[in-house]
């Protein structure tokens, strides 16, 4: 390894969180949300550690899925979008994927199949946060529709919830509300709860939940959750080394723009990580980071390889190790300094950054 950015991921800890998931409703199925190269903690080796627990995993896409396949996941794998030509279908049955329908659209080329297996579908209803989603007035009509295809099997009614996160929003109730009137008279399982309903709204726990967030250890919420926060274990650490340290005078500018002034006296140092690796521009100066497991922070700043940290009064020097969130350092907390949520952390490290799988069996 030549430069010192790396990534850890220890995936003892996701499967520890994927058992406080099961475990808030515990009679139900719970599929593991890896899309997006499960957030960025490599969907790989995350699906092979849950494989054994796991009920079922969800991507985004064909290509997500079939990786998983590639890599001998025989669980059930649901494409959360469905697929978005007709092309997809031959792929869609031959690795024996199940699909969403979202859309009207959606439900004529299923009709054309002819299937030894018929299709497991997951019907979402658009119930308010109007992304995707089939409208409450023609659910029971695409209901129908599907029921009477050869080609699919079992069907699971589906929703998104908008606000689930905001603890003040009565959304999560409407949409929950507005869903169970439109789906009465139909006796099908139900999917409703993201790791923020998981958490938030008891009564969202339905057959099948879909932890997304929760697995990787960030709490869904904004705002201190109790039970989130004392249960979930960081996976992922983001790592890198001071390579430079300079005492800098009452006065200079640090970084591009000159955008930080010391107002006094100031130890700086400078850290192989930046935007090139996924670190958010947008951090502002004062935002945490570690170094040589003490607090500290950001000023000045991001570049795409480097960024500036104060060590003044801290004890460190060219080679300490900085933590820029994980284990000691909550992402949600950095993410904050950012104006993002740490699912953008997560997702957005780059090639650059080396990853370390822990406990990968
Ligand atoms: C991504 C996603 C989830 C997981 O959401 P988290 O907030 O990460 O738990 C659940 N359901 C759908 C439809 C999703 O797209």
């Amino acid at each position: 390894m030549t430069r010192p950015a790396w990534v850890s991921v220890d995936l003892d800890a996701v499967l520890h969180n994927y058992t406080v998931a099961k475990s808030m409703a515990p009679a139900q199925q719970a599929m593991a949300v890896v899309k997006a190269n499960a957030y960025g903690h490599g969907a790989i080796a995350v699906a092979q550690k849950l494989e054994g627990q796991a009920d079922a995993f969800a991507v985004a896409c064909l290509e997500e899925a079939i990786e998983l396949r590639q890599a001998s996941i025989v669980k059930p794998i649901l494409l959360l979008e469905g697929f978005f030509s007709a092309d997809e279908l031959d792929d869609i049955v031959a690795h024996d994927l199940w699909i969403t329908v979202h859309s009207l659209a959606q439900i004529k080329p299923l009709a054309g199949l002819s299937l030894q297996k018929p299709l497991t579908v997951f019907l979402k209803m658009d119930s308010g946060m109007h992304r995707l989603g089939i409208s409450p007035a023609n659910y029971t009509q695409a209901y129908k529709q599907l029921q009477a295809l050869d080609s699919v099997g079992p069907i699971v009614l589906m929703s998104h919830f908008s606000s689930a996160d905001d603890a003040s929003a009565l959304t999560t109730e409407a949409q929950m509300s507005l869903f169970k009137s439109a789906t009465q008279g139909l006796t099908a399982p139900v999917s409703l709860a993201n790791s923020a309903a998981i958490f938030a709204h008891p009564q969202s726990r339905q057959q099948w939940q879909r932890p997304g967030i929760m697995l990787y250890g960030a709490s869904p919420f904004n705002y201190p959750h109790k039970l989130a926060d004392q249960t979930l274990r960081p996976a992922m650490t983001l790592f890198s080394e001071v390579i430079a340290v300079r005492e800098l005078a009452a006065g200079e500018k640090v970084g591009y723009g000159g955008t930080w002034v010391c107002a006094q006296p100031t130890r700086m140092g400078t850290v192989a990580l930046g935007y090139g690796d996924g670190y958010p521009r947008q951090a502002k100066n004062g935002t945490p980071v570690m170094v040589n497991g003490q607090r500290t922070a950001l000023i000045g700043r991001v570049s795409m390889d480097l960024i500036t940290v104060d060590l003044s009064g801290i004890d460190a020097g060219v080679g300490s190790r900085v933590e820029f969130w994980g284990k000691s350092l909550s992402a949600n907390e950095v993410a904050a300094c950012c104006d993002t949520i740490a699912y953008t952390l997560f997702t957005g490290l780059t090639q650059r950054v080396h990853r370390h799988l822990l406990n990968t069996s």
